[in-house]
C-alpha cells in the first residue's frame, strides 16, 4: 500500500449501519444531511453507500447538489438554505429540490422550469438566520400559489437549542411551526436535526434531518441509541529524539523539559486541519498508550513527549482520534480539548489528509 503520513479511515458500514438505527428509533423517513463533504467523511462515497437507507439527501449549496448529480446520485437532493437568484438554472436543470424564502428567487425558478418543480420553503420560528417568518408564512404560502410550475412538497424549520438540557425554547419554536402547518399541508414537513432526532420526538414529523449523528457522534449527552463512530484518524511517527533538562521545543520553546525527555515527531500538524490550539493540551495514541503534544502544533508535524520505556519506532502509526489497543480518543475529547466542538473538528480535517473507505473494520474497499 502506498505511504501515508496522514490519512483518516472510514468506515462506510458503521455510517450505514447508524441511518438505519436513527430511521428505526423514529420509524420516519431520513433526508441525510451530507453537507461540507459530509462532514468530512468524503460526500459522494457517503451519499452512496447510502443510496438505499436514505429517502432524500440534504446539502448546503447548489454546488454540492451539482456535484452529486454528477458522481450519478438519483435521490432527490434538498439545498437547506435559499439560493441566490444566479443560481436558478443549475438548480432546475440538475434537478435539485432548493428551499425558498423569497419571492424573487420563486419568481425566477417558476420562469425558467419546463416541469412542476419540487420546492421546500423554510419557516424561520426562532434561530433567525434564514426562512421566511412563521407570522407571514401563511401570505407567503398563499403568493406561492399563483406560481404554477412550483409545488411546495415541504415545509420545515430549524431548532436553535434542541442540544440544551432546557427545552422550553423548542417547544416555542414547535408550537410557531404548528400553527403554520394548521393551515398549510404538504407532503414532507421536518425539523429535527441530530439533536432533536435523539431527544425531542415531537419534532420528528414526517421526516428527520440529522448529519452529525450519521456519523456515529452525538450532538449532545442524550443517548437513546448506540451509534458507531465512523472516522478514525491517524498519522505516523516521523522522527525519534530525547531532550535534557531545561531544553525546549518546537516554536518559541513554548515547553521546557523538567528532565531527560524521549520525544516524537507525529506527521500532522494545522496545515492537515490538526487544530493549532492542540499546542500544549492534546493527546495522541502510540502503542495504546497517550502522548502528550508539547510544544506548539506546527503546519506539518507536531512533538509529543514519550514514556521512558515505551518501545516507539519511527514510521508507527499513531491515533489521533479513534481507538489504538484499548485506548481511545473521541472527536468529542479533541473538540473539548481545542475548545471548539466536534463538527469543527471533523469539518476541518484537510485535503492533505487521505480519505481510506471501509466497509468494516479490516477491509479496504476503495481509496480518494
Ligand atoms: C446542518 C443542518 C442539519 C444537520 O444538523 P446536525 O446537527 O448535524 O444533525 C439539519 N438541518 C439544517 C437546516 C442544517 O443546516
Amino acid at each position: 500500500m502506498h505511504y501515508f503520513r496522514t490519512h483518516t479511515e472510514i468506515n462506510l458500514g458503521a455510517i450505514r449501519q447508524n441511518a438505519a438505527v436513527i430511521k428505526a428509533y423514529t420509524g420516519k423517513r431520513l433526508i441525510a444531511v451530507i453537507k461540507a463533504d459530509a462532514y468530512g467523511h468524503g460526500m459522494i462515497c457517503v451519499a452512496e453507500a447510502l443510496s438505499a437507507v436514505a429517502d432524500m439527501f440534504a446539502v448546503a449549496t447548489t454546488e454540492e447538489g451539482m456535484r452529486l448529480r454528477q458522481a450519478g446520485i438519483h435521490k432527490p437532493i434538498l439545498i437547506l438554505f435559499s439560493s441566490l437568484t444566479e443560481d436558478a438554472p443549475q438548480i432546475v436543470e440538475h434537478e435539485l429540490t432548493p428551499t425558498v424564502a423569497d419571492w424573487e428567487f420563486a419568481s425566477r425558478l417558476n420562469e425558467i422550469a419546463s416541469r412542476t418543480l419540487k420546492i421546500h420553503v423554510n419557516i424561520n420560528t426562532g434561530m433567525n438566520r434564514s426562512g421566511v417568518h412563521w407570522t407571514e408564512a401563511e401570505q407567503f404560502l398563499n403568493r406561492l400559489k399563483t406560481l404554477e410550475q412550483l409545488e411546495v412538497e415541504g415545509l420545515f424549520t430549524h431548532l436553535a437549542t434542541a442540544d440544551e438540557v432546557d427545552k422550553s425554547f423548542v417547544s416555542v419554536q414547535r408550537k410557531r411551526f404548528s400553527s403554520v402547518l394548521a393551515s398549510n399541508r404538504v407532503k414532507i414537513v421536518h425539523a429535527a436535526n441530530s439533536a432533536a432526532t435523539l431527544a425531542v420526538s415531537d419534532s420528528h414529523f414526517d421526516a428527520v434531518r440529522p448529519g452529525l449523528s450519521l456519523y456515529g457522534v452525538y450532538p449532545a449527552s442524550e443517548k437513546p441509541i448506540a451509534l458507531a463512530p465512523a472516522l478514525t484518524w491517524k498519522a505516523r511517527v516521523g522522527w525519534i529524539g530525547s531532550i535534557s533538562e531545561t531544553e525546549g521545543v518546537s516554536y518559541g520553546l513554548t515547553y521546557k523539559a523538567s528532565r531527560q525527555t524521549r520525544i516524537a515527531m507525529v506527521q500532522v500538524g494545522y496545515g492537515d486541519g490538526y487544530r493549532r490550539a492542540l499546542s500544549g493540551v492534546g493527546e495522541v495514541l502510540i502503542g495504546g498508550v497517550r502522548c502528550p503534544i508539547i510544544g506548539r502544533v506546527c503546519m506539518d508535524v507536531s512533538v509529543v513527549a514519550l514514556s521512558d520505556t515505551a518501545k516507539v519506532s519511527v514510521g508507527d502509526e499513531v491515533v489521533l482520534i479513534g481507538k489504538q489497543g484499548d485506548a481511545e480518543i473521541t472527536v468529542d475529547e479533541i473538540a473539548h480539548r481545542a475548545g471548539t466542538i466536534s463538527y469543527e473538528i471533523l469539518t476541518q480535517i484537510g485535503r492533505r489528509v487521505s480519505r481510506i473507505y471501509i466497509e468494516d473494520v479490516g477491509t479496504e474497499t476503495s481509496l480518494d
